[in-house]
């Protein structure tokens, strides 16, 4: 009997090598109907990219690493998970990320919770990725935060840090008040993210300055046009008068661009600098551009930029001194979600990234109670063994000199051998010595992985308890969410969304394309 052709030696089937190694799978959603749908991890030509298939909108593609290297890398870092305490929803047929609240499946407890306070905003922006509503607004009261805050109390011994959002926080007319209850509820870093364009008033920001607000300013653009391509408007100018105005008065303050590929990308360096040269700005987060809300839904798509390509700018920012092996993830998120550098601000003027003072591991280790470094036994540890490693080795650094006298002088500082200071006075001493840049990478339905939203520590906590990861919230739950929706705005938000051809156009088998 003669055998089928395809298994005679003399004629092997020919197998077309793919362009890709498949790397492993998750979860994702559909970039149009944003149901639920399987997501290849393919590595290609040194990037790393979704490929999806949705019944119904046919095979998608997205890119979600510029860099295999620092995808496979992050992932090297391993930290345990604290769970909620308190589970909300049941898990239901259709699977994270639609039962949020959170559900049993939920792998972290919210260590940044993000509280939109009203729905109004005084700008409209064209990469604004929330829903806001001007029209009967939306706004917390006191008895409400209160009420949230009793929640998020039952599942931390201690709260550190607090964010107030919006829509825009300072339309709030009860802002310093609502911080006023934060405040007496123990919580020491009470973090306001604005465009600060309310934030011209001094008589505003001395109140702001006598409460210890810190100031998230969103500065996105030095430049005119790219200001009004991203935020619709010229805010540069009076957004740098703010940022004069926060350092005269000392308000602890960040600074906040979304970056998009092509646009805003090339002015990371001038926000590293804008960073490094004012005493009281003590971080920069740069956040990549996502896809949704009421203008990122109808952005242009070749601005998407991830986080490799922040690590780029940086090391232009720094002529080379900083580089990816500087940044590590949070121990308290999914590892793709943020790449974190630190830095010493020697007592001479230069600087030195934590990582070439001590372990990628340390620093990591250094991030697993809080977003950010606290000033705790932990770090005085770590500053004790540096100072040891130094002495025994001092041409390991150039800079060892500088490094020794500038962390004796923070542990004298911050660590008195005959006084035991609370941890907001430490922190106020540790931030005049070290800045950090935090690169934060939200996700859009395009580049939805469960696996990243399963472990978000970053929550929307409301009045009864429930607390929705903020990731799912803007890319699902707003949109339902009437305080923040109107119909007008959802009308809009569908006619901008991108369309995909109907499954009639497509192959439907879910073969790769
Ligand atoms: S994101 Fe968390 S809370 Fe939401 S459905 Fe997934 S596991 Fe549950
Ligand atoms: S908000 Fe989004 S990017 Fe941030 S930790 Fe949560 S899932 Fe990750």
């Amino acid at each position: 009997m003669t055998p089928p052709p395809s298994s005679s030696c003399d004629d092997p089937p020919e197998r077309v090598a793919t362009p890709h190694t498949y790397y492993s799978m998750t979860k994702s959603l559909c970039g149009t109907c944003k149901r639920s749908v399987d997501a290849k991890i393919h590595l290609r030509e040194g990037q790393v990219y979704f490929h999806k298939f949705c019944p119904a909108h046919g095979h998608q593609e997205v890119l979600v690493s510029t860099s295999a290297e620092w995808y496979l890398d992050a992932l090297s870092f391993i930290a345990p998970n604290t769970p909620p305490k308190t589970v909300k929803r049941d898990v239901s047929d259709r699977g994270c990320p639609f039962d949020c609240g959170p559900c049993d499946s939920h792998q972290q407890k919210t260590y940044l919770p993000v509280i939109p306070i009203t729905s109004a905003c005084n700008l409209d922006c064209p990469i604004c990725y929330t829903v806001n509503k001007n029209e009967d607004p939306h706004r917390m009261t006191k008895e409400q935060l209160k009420e949230i805050l009793e929640h998020l109390l039952e599942d931390h011994e201690e709260l550190d840090i607090i964010n107030f959002t919006g829509g825009e926080p300072t339309l709030h007319p009860e802002l310093l008040e609502l911080l006023e209850i934060c405040r007496d509820a123990g919580i020491r870093r009470l973090t306001i993210s604005t465009n600060g364009l309310k934030l011209k008033d001094e008589e505003y920001v001395k109140r702001l300055a006598a409460l210890d607000a810190r100031i998230v300013l969103s500065l996105d653009s030095y430049e005119k046009e790219t200001d009004m391509k991203l935020l619709g408007a010229n805010t540069t100018k009076r957004k740098l008068e703010v940022l004069d105005l926060l350092q005269k008065h000392d308000v602890c303050a960040t600074i906040l661009p979304a970056v998009a590929a092509g646009l805003n990308d090339k002015e990371v360096p001038k926000l590293f600098n804008e960073m490094m040269t004012r005493p009281n700005v003590v971080s920069l987060e740069l956040h990549t551009l996502c896809f949704t809300g009421q203008g990122g839904v109808g952005f242009d798509r070749q601005s998407r930029i991830t986080i490799p390509d922040l690590h780029y700018w940086i090391g232009v920012a720094s002529d080379g001194k900083l580089t990816p092996q500087d940044f590590v993830p949070s121990p308290l998120a999914h590892p793709h979600c943020y790449s974190i550098c630190y830095m010493l601000m020697l007592d001479d003027g230069g600087y030195v990234p934590f990582t070439k003072l001590s372990s990628r591991q340390t620093l990591f280790s250094l991030l697993q109670d809080s977003l950010y470094i606290e000033p705790r036994e932990r770090l005085e540890n770590v500053f004790r063994s540096i100072i040891d490693e130094l002495w025994s080795d001092p041409d390991r650094l150039e800079e060892s000199e500088a490094v020794l006298s500038t962390i004796k002088r923070l542990l004298r500082e911050m660590f008195p051998p005959d006084e035991d200071l609370d941890l907001l006075t430490r922190q106020k001493i540790a931030e005049r010595s070290v800045k950090a840049v935090y690169i934060h990478s939200h996700m859009d339905e395009e580049s939805f992985d469960v696996a990243r939203i399963m472990k978000c520590c970053v929550g929307v906590p409301e009045t009864d308890g429930t607390n929705i990861p903020t990731c799912s919230y803007n890319v699902i739950y707003r949109e339902q969410d009437e305080r923040f929706a109107d119909s007008a705005m959802l009308e809009r938000m569908e006619e901008n969304r991108p369309r995909r051809l109907p499954s009639a156009a497509q192959d439907t088998t879910g073969a790769p394309a």
